[in-house]
């Protein structure tokens, strides 16, 4: 039986004038997501998005786990493919939809007919198939308010579909649609639970990685790179940029205070960070702090830390517990890579005692005395640069 995928436009959050813009967009993301499973022709009419399969042996499975990693998708629909004729609808949705249908206790069948030149009225539609399956399907009574399986007959400019479940999508608006940002990425479970929660406002993605070889090792960097492929799976191609930091991460610990390493480390992620983001076309960077999680995470240590760029700096998990935010790091299947234990450069030379609150014109001048611009300059034109791919 021939199956396809409705995506339902009307379901996503579109928006006056951009509406067509952003529909432009899903397709060409939902393209992207479906390169590499079977064949599908993509077409859109009538604030739907039809995925069609070219070939009988299609692995739908596949396809539709793909769609709901798909933002600016809220739900779809897998259907079955019927002609327009209320012979062709009965026969296919008795068949297709026989496992829901021998389960249930209750059914309701609603029509849609787009297509007003179908002979029957969506109500005769609807009463006709009602009929048709309380005779193949004598336990099952119909309850129009709360039925255990609903029927659903779409009757369209190109075919009669039927459906009965609905599939949940990421939620979201397209990847790209709010333009491009830079997420500080490190190996651990925030940073890239930040990063999917940007690309599903819309944000495509660079990265950002501080590596510290021989402090940090090889593995540190690999696991990165994995936890990034988890994110390209939502919010499509990622370019990571990885910044030797080892230079600039001994001379902290030579020439400033110890309590201040923390906080002047992390003043000098946000310059390097901005600095790429600029030379990438990014408008924004992105972090996983998250408020009093850690020492470097007070209201003072980010405000010191913020200072560092003039750029946005978007910290979508700042409000949110570390449950909450582990939560959402299994759900995207980050979480197991994340608990890998390898060295992070944030752990390389930690003080004992981090200042708490400290005090940014102080900081600044530590920092600025001991220098740092040949080695940022150094750092910036040693990147190294990693395609990720979904
Ligand atoms: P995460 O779980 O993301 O590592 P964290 O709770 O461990 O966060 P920190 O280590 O203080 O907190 O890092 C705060 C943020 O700084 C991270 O969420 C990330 O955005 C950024 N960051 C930390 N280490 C690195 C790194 N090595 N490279 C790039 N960004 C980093
Ligand atoms: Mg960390």
């Amino acid at each position: 039986m021939k199956e396809i995928i409705l995506i339902k436009v009307g379901e996503i959050v579109l928006k006056g004038l951009n509406r067509k813009s952003f529909e432009n967009m899903l397709i060409k993301n939902i393209k992207h997501a479906l390169t590499g499973t079977s064949q599908c022709r993509i077409t859109s009419a009538q604030s739907t998005i039809y995925v069609e399969p070219c070939y009988d042996d299609a692995d739908i499975e596949d396809i539709c786990v793909r769609l709901s990693k798909v933002f600016g998708i809220v739900a779809f629909h897998r259907a079955a493919v019927a002609e327009k004729s209320m012979e062709s609808i009965t026969e296919t949705a008795l068949v297709y939809l026989e496992d829901y249908l021998e389960t249930a206790d209750t059914f309701k069948v609603e029509a849609k007919r787009s297509d007003k030149k179908f002979p029957l009225k969506s109500p005769e539609i609807s009463r006709e198939l009602g009929g048709k399956i309380l005779e193949k399907f004598s336990h099952l009574t119909v309850d129009v308010h709360n039925p255990d399986v609903q029927v659903t007959v779409e009757v369209r400019d190109f075919g009669a579909y039927i459906h009965a479940g609905v599939i949940k999508g990421a939620g979201g608006v397209p990847v790209g649609s709010s333009g491009n940002g830079t997420i500080l990425i490190s190996g651990g479970i925030d940073s890239p639970v930040a990063a999917w929660m940007m690309a599903k406002r819309g944000l495509s993605l660079n990265a950002v990685h501080f590596a510290s070889p021989p402090y940090t090792s090889l593995r540190a960097e690999d696991k990165v790179v994995r936890l990034l492929k988890k994110v390209a799976s939502y919010a499509g191609n990622i370019t990571m940029y990885t910044v030797p930091f080892t230079e600039i991460q001994e001379k902290i610990k030579n020439d400033c205070p110890q309590e201040l390493f923390t906080i002047i480390m992390r003043r000098l992620m946000m310059e390097i960070s901005q600095r790429i983001a600029m030379k990438t076309h990014s408008s924004c960077l992105i972090t996983g702090e998250s408020l009093g999680q850690v020492a470097s995470q007070t209201m003072q240590a980010i405000v010191t830390t913020d200072e560092a760029a003039d750029m946005v700096v978007f910290r979508p998990l700042i409000g949110m517990d570390k449950e909450e935010i582990i939560r959402i790091s299994r759900r995207i299947d980050t979480f197991d890579i994340s608990i890998e234990p390898y060295e992070d450069c944030c752990t390389v030379f930690t003080p004992k005692h981090p200042r708490t609150r400290p005090v940014l014109k102080y900081v600044k001048e530590v920092q600025e005395n001991a220098g740092f611009d040949e080695m940022i300059e150094t750092a910036i034109n040693n990147l190294k640069v990693t395609k990720i791919t979904p």
